[in-house]
């Protein structure tokens, strides 16, 4: 899945877990999936080399196609 800056739009470069690097910016972010409903982070479940997205607040497993990614910066 592509990421993308969220102040220059240039792609973000993969670094580990869920960290992107924008090369343009010189700065680092952090992928956050929010919940739709309730916007509080999702847990990330890994299974069968297949990702899943759950909330913890009574919303269950959230499908990708729902899912808008934040990137926030890490300095
Ligand atoms: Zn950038
Ligand atoms: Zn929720």
């Amino acid at each position: 899945m592509d990421a993308f800056c969220p102040k220059c739009h240039q792609l973000l470069l993969w670094q580990q877990g869920d960290f992107y690097r924008c090369e343009t910016c010189g700065k680092r972010y952090l992928q956050i999936a929010p919940c739709p409903e309730c916007q509080n982070p999702l847990q990330k479940m890994q299974a069968c080399g297949a990702v899943d997205y759950f909330c913890q607040h009574g919303h269950g497993l959230i499908s990708k196609k729902r899912l808008d990614f934040h990137y926030v910066e890490q300095g």
